[in-house]
């Protein structure tokens, strides 16, 4: 098995470190090329999502990855990957893949919360850690979408077929459980 993280800017460098954990081959992808590599999954890192369209736009990634995901390839986008998949971000026009049937709030905790740890379930397998920086949450999730995390009352991980997102940061944790889960989709 082997995932591609998308490299163009945020935290691509820890999904990598977290595979290796998990003794699972990855590799980087900047350029439309990379994506010619044979790969059973892909990670939209955290980062800046208005950053990663533009980036994603002008190497012209934006539309063969969207492709990948619509026929079925497992991805996982955390944070601001997660709002690059949702197909509405509240208060604003969607600007990323949009192939995930959710709304996002963007920097949904104010200011004075702009960064915080929680302990919650994981999908019914345990209580783990959660990483938030400016994170959003998940306003709606359509009928096809599986809740997978809830804290303080809003969703802050969800899956829809081959669509995985959190709204904190596994990465950025020791806890490898939302890794292998996403492995397991990918396998
Ligand atoms: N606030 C960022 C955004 O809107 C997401 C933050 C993150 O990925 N840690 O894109």
């Amino acid at each position: 098995m082997k995932i591609g993280i998308l490299a163009l800017q945020g935290a691509f460098a820890e999904h990598g470190r977290m595979l290796e954990k998990l003794g699972i081959q990855h590799f980087q992808i900047r350029r439309r090329e990379d994506l010619l590599q044979g790969h059973d999954g892909i990670i939209i890192p955290g980062g800046e999502s208005t950053v990663m369209a533009k980036l994603l736009r002008e190497l012209r990634l934006l539309g063969p990855i969207k492709e990948e995901i619509e026929n079925g390839m497992p991805v996982f986008g955390t944070c601001a990957g997660l709002i690059l998949l949702a197909s509405r971000i509240r208060n604003e026009e969607a600007y990323g893949f949009g192939t995930m049937d959710i709304a996002a709030r963007r920097n949904a905790y104010g200011r004075q919360l702009g960064s915080f740890q929680a302990y919650a379930d994981f999908g019914g397998g345990g209580k783990i850690e959660m990483t938030f920086i400016r994170a959003p949450y998940i306003e709606e999730a359509g009928t096809e979408v599986e809740v997978l995390a809830v804290v303080d009352g809003n969703i802050v991980a969800a899956r829809q077929g081959n669509q995985l997102v959190t709204a904190f940061h596994p990465e950025l944790t020791e806890n490898l459980a939302v890794h292998r889960y996403f492995c397991n989709m990918a396998s």
